[in-house]
This record gives C-alpha cells, sequence and structure tokens, in this order.
C-alpha cells in the first residue's frame, strides 16, 4: 500500500489534495482532516520547504483544537510551497490561483497562516468568496487588533485560578514574547488585578518585582524598540530568562520549545498558561504536573484567534467574538481541568481525551457507510 495511507487514521485525513497550477507557479497541498463536526478552518501556510507530513500534521492539530474550543468546524489545512517574501504582484497572482484551485473543496475555508495575512485572505475572498481573517473593510475581526488571543488567556487564567489555589487579584504575571499575545494577556490580565513583574521579546528580559508600567512597554513596541531599553527595573540579555522569574502565571508566548530540559526545573510559577503553539513538549508538561505545576495546554488556552475566526465565518460581529471567545474558553478550560483530577491525568492528556470524545462523538452522528 501507497506510503501516504501511513498517514491515515480513525479520524482521517478525509481528503489529501496536491494542487498545481504550472502557468501560476502553484505548487501546493490541501488536507481536509475530518468535517464531522462541519466544514474545515485552517490558515494557508506558505514557505519554500512544506511537506505532506507538516500539512497533514497540521491539519489534525486543528481537528483537535477546533474540537476542543467547541467550534462546528472539522480540522484542515493548506501549504503553499514558495518564498512569503515575493513581490506583492506575484504574491497576489499565487494566492488567486491557489483560491481557484481549491474552489471546489467547499469543505475547507482557508484563513491565514505563517507567510499570509488578511490581505492574502482578501484575494482569496475575492475569487471563491470564502475565507476567514478577512481585512476589516471586508466585514473581517482583526483578531490581533482586538487581543482575540490575550483575551481567551485571561479567560482561562480566571477558571485556573481555583485549580491552583491563586487569586488573579495581586498574581505576578511573567510573559515570553510581547507581540500581539503577549500584550494583550498584560493589558487583560492587569485589567483582573494582576501585576507584571517579567517581560522579553528577542533582545532579552526585563524584570521588576514592583511592576512593570503596560503603557511604557506597549509604546516601547508601538516604536520598534525592545522591551528592554525601557530604564526601570533589572535588564538581562537573554529572552529566556523570564521563564525562571519570580512569579505566580507564566505565559510562554513567543516560540515553540521555549520551556525544555535546561529550564523547566527553574521555573517557579504555580500556573502556566501556553499562549505560544508548543512552548513544552509533552514530556516536559508532565514533569511540571509532577511538581504541582498546573499547565493550561495551548490548543485549550490559545483558542481566542480561531474562535474568532469562527464568529467571523458565521456573519458575527467583533462584540460577539469576544463573548464567544470568554464563554468557551471558561467552559472548557473548566472542563478539561476537572477531568484533570477525575482522570489522575495531565491537563494535555485530558484534553486530548476530550477533543477525540467530542470528534468521536460527532462522527456518530454521521451516516454510516458499512
Ligand atoms: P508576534 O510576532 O506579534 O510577537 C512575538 C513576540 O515574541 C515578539 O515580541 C518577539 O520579539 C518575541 N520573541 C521572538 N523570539 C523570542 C524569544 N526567543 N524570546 C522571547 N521573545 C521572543 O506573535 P504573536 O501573534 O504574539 O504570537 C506569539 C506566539 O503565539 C506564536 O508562537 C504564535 O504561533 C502563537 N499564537 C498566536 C495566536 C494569535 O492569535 N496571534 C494564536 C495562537 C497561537
Amino acid at each position: 500500500m501507497s506510503e501516504i495511507f501511513e498517514l491515515c487514521d480513525e479520524l482521517g485525513p478525509e481528503k489529501v489534495i496536491h494542487l498545481q497550477n504550472v502557468q501560476a507557479g502553484l505548487r501546493a497541498i490541501l488536507v481536509v482532516d475530518n468535517t464531522a463536526a462541519g466544514p474545515t478552518i485552517g490558515g494557508v501556510r506558505m514557505a519554500p520547504d512544506v511537506t505532506l507530513e507538516e500539512c497533514t500534521g497540521l491539519a489534525r492539530a486543528m481537528t483537535l483544537k477546533n474540537a476542543a474550543a467547541g467550534l462546528p468546524h472539522g480540522g484542515g489545512k493548506a501549504v503553499i510551497a514558495a518564498d512569503p517574501t515575493m513581490p506583492a504582484a506575484a504574491k497576489q497572482t499565487l494566492m488567486r490561483a491557489f483560491a481557484q484551485a481549491i474552489r471546489l473543496f467547499d469543505d475547507y475555508v482557508p484563513g491565514p497562516d505563517m507567510g499570509t495575512n488578511e490581505t492574502c485572505m482578501g484575494w482569496v475572498s475575492d475569487e471563491i468568496n470564502r475565507a476567514v481573517g478577512l481585512p476589516r473593510v471586508l466585514g473581517g475581526i482583526p483578531l490581533d487588533e482586538i487581543g482575540a488571543t490575550g483575551y481567551g488567556l485571561a479567560a482561562a487564567a480566571e477558571v485556573a485560578q481555583d485549580f491552583c489555589d491563586l487569586s488573579l487579584d495581586g498574581a505576578r504575571v511573567a510573559i515570553q514574547g510581547f507581540g500581539a499575545v503577549g500584550q494583550h494577556a498584560a493589558e487583560f490580565l492587569t485589567n483582573k488585578g494582576a501585576k507584571l513583574v517579567a517581560v522579553s521579546d528577542s533582545q532579552g528580559s526585563l524584570m521588576d518585582p514592583v511592576g512593570l508600567p503596560l503603557s511604557e512597554l506597549r509604546e516601547m513596541k508601538r516604536a520598534g524598540r525592545s522591551v528592554t531599553v525601557l530604564n526601570r527595573g533589572k535588564v538581562l540579555p537573554d529572552p529566556a530568562a523570564v521563564i525562571g522569574a519570580d512569579c505566580d502565571i507564566l505565559i510562554p508566548a513567543a516560540r515553540p520549545g521555549a520551556i525544555h530540559e535546561g529550564n523547566a526545573d527553574s521555573i517557579k510559577s504555580r500556573l502556566i498558561l501556553e499562549g505560544a503553539n508548543i512552548p513544552a513538549s509533552p514530556e516536559i508538561e508532565a514533569r511540571l504536573h509532577a511538581r504541582q505545576v498546573l499547565v493550561v495546554p495551548d490548543f485549550i488556552a490559545n483558542a481566542g484567534g480561531v474562535i474568532c475566526a469562527s464568529v467571523e465565518y458565521h456573519g458575527g460581529s467583533e462584540a460577539q467574538a469576544m463573548q464567544t471567545i470568554a464563554a468557551k474558553i471558561r467552559h472548557n478550560t473548566a472542563a478539561v481541568l476537572r477531568m484533570t483530577c477525575e482522570q489522575q491525568t495531565t491537563p494535555r492528556q485530558a484534553a486530548l481525551n476530550l477533543s477525540h470524545e467530542r470528534v468521536r462523538d460527532a462522527m456518530a452522528m454521521r451516516r454510516d457507510f458499512d
């Protein structure tokens, strides 16, 4: 049997499609993993070295994330093998050719991912009237501008505080990565009474146990400067130093693998909210769990963006998106943390169990083909 079937299991993928348009220079792959809960939503990744395995893995991650978020959507993903820094005119031609190539696969709704953005989704929508993450002028909800993911992280924190004997009021927060996710998480958590005591960006870490001024830090970033330039507190050249900061809540919101063998034992926080995707391996998370550090896993805590995209797809407003994010993330965080206690497992395993159960339940509603 062809090795392509080695990528299949009981959940999917339902379709793996190779797309090529020689004239437009388009070489792409579409994976529709599982449509039991509804049409799939997933980003379009553009990079020169994308692979079938990567696309299949990312499509499955979207199936589980959408199920964990309780959305009426399955998971899908597309990759385009190209350099995303190409001139805008060439990129427009390529995105329009991609849109035409997926026109008939209406169980896949594309969104932005690495190498594509809202403008790209505007071109896709112009061709096939089907995309999320659109520019505001086309009815899109700009998720990074409104802080969808940071808002969701704060909602997860509100629920998690009761599971780790913590009060958000006065809780000390450390954030690695001060971009769209990190800045908004800081804003929404400090609005709930928390205190920002450490931040980092790619240039280094800044710590002050007395508390850091959020608006000044954001002003720094808006001006294109590093948080370390702020003349305040202690500056450390290592961007990863923030991981070991004296704090109650740690939010990795930068890159995958930020918490690893070399720094996991230095963590002093009681609660970790995973803003970035896969900031720690399941093994490292299990080690933290054994030390009674509560880790709310990425696909539960950082689902604000995809929930926002789903609300946009169904024609909802920005206010409805925020309401839905808070309601769904609170509900799902509580469900996962309760299951963690009941099943005596890690939060990640409980979250995976919850997602698989929801996908299987949705599949059971579908017509049987035997
Ligand atoms: P961003 O580009 O706006 O910000 C990233 C920040 O991280 C920048 O401040 C950058 O200086 C900093 N950074 C980079 N390398 C660093 C390092 N080694 N140490 C410390 N800081 C570092 O990105 P974002 O949209 O805020 O996303 C952050 C992470 O969250 C990414 O991994 C992304 O995949 C994930 N994520 C984002 C969303 C979303 O809605 N934007 C949703 C889910 C997951």
